[in-house]
């Protein structure tokens, strides 16, 4: 309904408008074109009391000087009887003030009028040149002070917004331009008669529009009442009304007409001054009264401007026309002061935006089109009715039906082809800026940059005095302030920090807020409002707060101030910060979602890190493969136990990396669901794809690896296989799809190391008490086979054949002692004394007892002792036992070599911190895999029968063991046997003493 009557009223304020400047231009031409006839003299109807004949007698009431009847001789006083419109024509009789008119009419400009007179009852004529009525000059000064405020009046009407005395404001402009510029002709026909009639509705109208304007303006006073603003216009009304009446003749006076006019007149005139001085009076008031200075100096102009239009005017002309001087054309012309009323108008509404003008000049535009579109299509409609005179009431009704469902969309059309084509031409520019900038926003994720370069672009294009950007809490409802800017960009400081926001709220219903006077307690917006926020609004000193809404939530409020200047911003400011504020919300969106996806990234790295690390730093090698087996995760620890690098697995298949055994192990658990374990596999790195060996061209499998690599000076002991435990386990999503397996491998070299270790000293110590036992049992039964076999071997004394068999007895009871001896020195635990003692002198020591049987064998001795080795704790005579088993081995080794092929022992001692290591070489045949781990058991011999016990390295294992020690056997057949020992340094007691 609004809509429809700001419509309405809009449409029949363009027809006004139109009309009257049609008229007033009709007018005017008519102005130029007719020529009243006029003899210069003001005739008025007198009663008459001595003729008996006329009732009326017509006197000259006002001869003008220098004009066709003074020239003539006519005197003020004079009676006129009769005038002959023509030379030499009789005289036709003069009854009454209007016939002097018809009479010149008749005679024309120009024409010879002979009027015949009647002077103090002396009859006389008088010849008068009828002139062309006297153009007043003062009327085209009139023009352009109505032209004044018609422009005025339609730049604010174009320019019309909801501001609430803008349609006041143009009305008055609109009937002072229709007060200035009808003028009637005197040829009194309907237009003419018409003409009149506006100019005095609008004359009496004016100042009665006036004065309700400067009582409502800028704010109605106190108890303003609809009866109020009916009394203003009651003095115009009455007034009005007896105008009319007088002219129309319905209202009879005992004053002559042209005397009543004259009342009339001055009526008007006194109506008219006083009620543009009562305004003055009234508007300096309110600018006492206002605090607000912006609108103390829009007050102050139009009250300025009412006064110099308005004094001046009573002054040269209102007040001498009031007294009964007959204005002359030099008061006249001070008509030309009530110019300056609409001029100083229009100045302060330019200044100073005396109400919101800056609406957009198209709507204006856009209506007048629609409008007189309509009457078009509503004129070809009558025009095309058969029977156009005498409309039914139904066509009229429908007539009226099209024109309101046709205007609406004829208007919608209008706006869009204006702006299309006429309007956003120019401002395409601004427009396609404003996009470009709206992109830059949407690009970027740092809010505290978005705001800064927003806030800066306003102040730069809008040169605002400063804003301000509030935005929504994070976790409760409510604005907080985020950035305030100053006029230069930089960060405004306030003076409090303590802001009530309550009254940005979340879901606004008002497009924006709109505090007029922020600083004052005039503003009635914040009239309501708590303390606390007026206190905040005065603070922040910000006139627009525009909310920011994105998806139907406000993220933000962007908070503007007025104009550098202090002027308020037009409305397409306004639309403009609308559709910013959209893009500013949508950039705090974006931000928003930014810096929360950016935490999370990071959490997720952190996540990431910490679980990396964990499978880092776990003590068991880790690999995770996808469905296809192919790599996806390798751990260091995996790549130690592998010795293949990261970046060489991953994206390998299981198949190309392990061997063959194990990938059939993989490929039979491929289905399965449960996690699976296999225990001890052997994992041999000859048999692993090793990048690096492949490139050397090591074969795969011959066997040959790391055997020799403990000869070129490596001290650490690197392992060629490792045992591992695996544990696979199908790798699942949350929620349950399988995405791969994950494997692990558990180096249990070492733990499997000391196992068996365990169970030799287990077996041994088993063996050993059993041993102990049955060599006592067996040594007194052998010595006494001995004894008495050598006491036979006296008696049989000469007899060859049986003294060689004692002597084989006595020779097997030795051997069997040998035995016998052997295994209670097996069995012997550390009864011996312990010393500090150098391990190379021992081995040195050993090494001369058995000098002979190496050079009887032609085997080459290499000697490399260090010196400085740390001592040991030990027992000489049983490490000297070690050694000679070991050495004796070593012989036995290569003494069956071949003639011909390298027979050399190569001795070496190293000193590490805490031990002492041990190298014991040969070059014989080497020991077969699969008696490399039954070599230390007792009774294990590939010597026969006759020639090896099989217990000496049994022992050798025993007395190392006794000293803390480690003993272990690397061999590879045909390359010989390397023996590596290592005892604690004698700083460490050792474990067994
Ligand atoms: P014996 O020497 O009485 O056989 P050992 O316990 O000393 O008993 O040796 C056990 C076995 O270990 C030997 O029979 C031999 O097969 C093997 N052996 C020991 N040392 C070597 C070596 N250096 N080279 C090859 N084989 C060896």
């Amino acid at each position: 309904m609004k809509e429809l009557k700001s419509q309405f009223v809009g449409a029949l304020l363009v027809i006004l408008t139109v009309t009257a400047v049609i008229c007033a231009g009709v007018n005017y031409q008519q102005q130029a074109r007719f020529h009243l006839p006029d003899d210069g003299a003001t005739w008025m109807d007198v009663p008459n009391t001595a003729d008996s004949e006329q009732s009326l007698r017509v006197v000259a009431a006002h001869v003008e000087r220098d004009e066709p009847a003074d020239l003539a001789g006519i005197r003020k006083g004079d009676i006129v009887r009769m005038i002959a419109p023509v030379e030499n024509t009789p005289g036709v009789p003069v009854r009454q003030a209007s016939d002097v008119a018809q009479l010149l009419f008749q005679a024309g400009v120009w024409g010879k009028a002979t009027y015949t007179l009647n002077r103090n009852g002396v009859e006389i004529t008088a010849k008068v040149i009828v002139a062309d009525a006297n153009r007043d000059r003062a009327l085209y000064f009139q023009y352009f002070v109505g032209a004044a405020y018609l422009a005025i009046g339609i730049f604010l009407f174009f320019r019309r917004n909801q501001a609430p005395k803008a349609l006041h404001f143009y009305f008055l402009c609109l009937v002072s331009f229709i007060l200035h510029t009808f003028h009637y002709t005197g040829k009194l026909n309907s237009f003419d008669t018409g003409i009149y009639i506006a100019n005095v509705v609008a004359g009496l109208l004016a100042p009665a529009l006036f004065v309700h304007f400067c009582l409502t303006f800028p704010e109605p006073r106190r108890h303003w009442n609809n009866w109020q603003a009916i009394s203003v216009y009651l003095p115009a009304l009455s007034l009005i009304l007896l105008h009319l009446g007088v002219a129309m003749g319905v209202v009879h006076t005992a004053l002559p007409l042209i005397e009543m006019r004259w009342v009339l007149d001055r009526a008007w005139m006194l109506l008219f001054c006083a009620s543009y001085a009562a305004g003055a009076v009234l508007l300096h008031f309110s600018y006492r009264r206002t605090e607000d200075t912006i609108i103390r100096q829009q007050l102050k102009w139009l009250r300025n401007g009412t006064l110099a239009g308005i004094v001046p005017f009573a002054a040269l002309y209102a007040v001498p026309f009031l007294i009964g001087s007959v204005p002359s054309p030099t008061m006249r012309l001070s008509v030309l002061f009530l110019a300056f009323i609409p001029l100083t108008w229009t100045y302060a509404i330019l200044r100073y935006r005396l109400m919101d003008v800056d609406i957009i000049f198209q709507q204006g535009y856009v209506y007048m089109l629609a409008t007189l579109s309509v009457l078009g299509i509503v004129y070809l409609l009558v025009f095309a009715l058969p029977k156009r005179d005498e409309l039914s009431p139904t066509s009229v009704v429908l007539l009226v039906l099209v024109a309101a469902f046709v205007f609406e969309p004829l208007r919608g059309w209008f706006q869009q082809q204006l702006d299309r084509y006429f309007f956003y031409k120019d401002r395409y520019d601004y427009r396609r800026t404003l996009i470009a900038f709206a992109r830059e926003l949407s690009s970027e994720m740092d809010l505290d940059r978005t705001l800064m370069s927003v806030g800066e672009r306003l102040l730069s294009t809008l040169s605002v005095g400063h804003v301000a950007f509030f935005l929504s809490k994070e976790n409760e409802p409510g604005f907080q302030l985020h950035t305030a800017l100053d006029r230069d960009g930089g960060r405004r400081r306030l003076k409090s920090e303590r802001l009530d926001l309550s009254f940005l709220l979340d879901s606004p219903e008002d497009p924006y807020l709109f505090f007029e006077s922020t600083r004052h307690a005039l503003d009635i917006v914040t009239h309501g409002k708590a303390p606390s926020v007026r206190a905040t609004i005065a603070e922040l000193d910000l006139t627009y707060y525009l909310p920011c809404n994105f998806r139907g939530k406000t993220l933000a409020w962007l908070g503007v101030s007025r104009s550098n200047k202090g002027d308020f911003l037009s409305s397409d400011d306004i639309d403009l910060l609308a559709s910013l504020a959209g893009y500013i919300a949508m950039a705090v969106e974006n931000a928003r979602l930014y810096r929360s996806l950016a935490a999370k990234a990071e959490q997720y790295e952190r996540l990431k890190e910490f679980s990396e690390n964990i499978v880092e730093s776990i003590n068991v090698g880790i690999l995770a493969a996808d469905l296809d087996d192919r790599v996806e995760s390798w751990n260091s620890q995996i790549e130690r136990l592998t010795g293949i690098p990261r970046i060489a697995a991953l994206g390998r298949k299981l198949s190309d990396l392990f061997p063959e055994e194990l990938g059939a192990h993989f490929d039979a658990l491929r289905a399965n669901n449960q996690v699976h374990q296999l225990y001890k596999i052997p994992l041999r790195r000859d048999t692993l794809a090793l990048p690096a060996l492949n490139g050397n061209g090591h074969a795969n499998g011959n066997g040959n690896g790391t055997s020799n690599g403990t000869a070129n000076g490596k001290s650490k002991v690197e392992r060629t296989e490792v045992i591992v435990n695996l544990a696979i386990a199908p790798l699942v999503t949350k929620d349950g799809a399988r995405i791969g397996r994950l494997i692990i491998f558990d180096d249990v070299t070492e733990r499997e190391d000391l196992e068996r270790r365990l169970v030799q000293a287990d077996k041994l110590s088993s063996i050993g008490l059993l041993a102990a036992g049955v060599a006592h049992e067996v040594n007194t039964p052998l010595a006494v086979i001995s004894t008495y076999a050598q006491m036979l071997a006296k008696q049989v004394h000469g007899d060859e054949q049986k003294s060689k068999l004692l002597e084989k007895i006595a020779k097997s009871t030795f051997r069997a002692s040998e035995i016998v001896n052997s295994l209670l020195n097996f069995s012997r635990t550390s009864s011996s004394e312990y010393e500090a003692l150098d391990l190379n002198k021992v081995i040195s020591e050993t090494l001369s007892l058995l000098e002979h049987q190496f050079d009887k064998h032609a085997i080459a001795i290499e000697v490399d002792l260090e010196e400085g080795a740390p001592l040991i704790r030990g027992n000489a005579g049983r490490l000297q036992q070690v050694f000679l088993n070991l050495f004796l081995n070593a012989r036995d080794a290569m003494s069956n070599l071949p003639p011909g092929q390298t027979r050399r022992l190569s001795l070496r001692t190293h000193g590490e911190e805490a031990s002492v290591r041990v190298e014991v070489r040969d070059s014989g045949a080497g020991i077969p895999r699969d008696h490399q781990s039954r070599i230390f058991d007792p009774f294990f011999t590939t010597k026969g029968m006759q020639k090896g016990t099989g217990l000496g390295l049994s022992v050798t294992y025993g007395i190392v063991e006794e000293h803390g020690g480690m003993i272990e056997v690397e061999s590879n057949p045909g390359e010989g046997a390397l023996f590596r020992l290592e005892f604690p340094a004698a700083s460490r007691k050792p474990v067994n003493a």
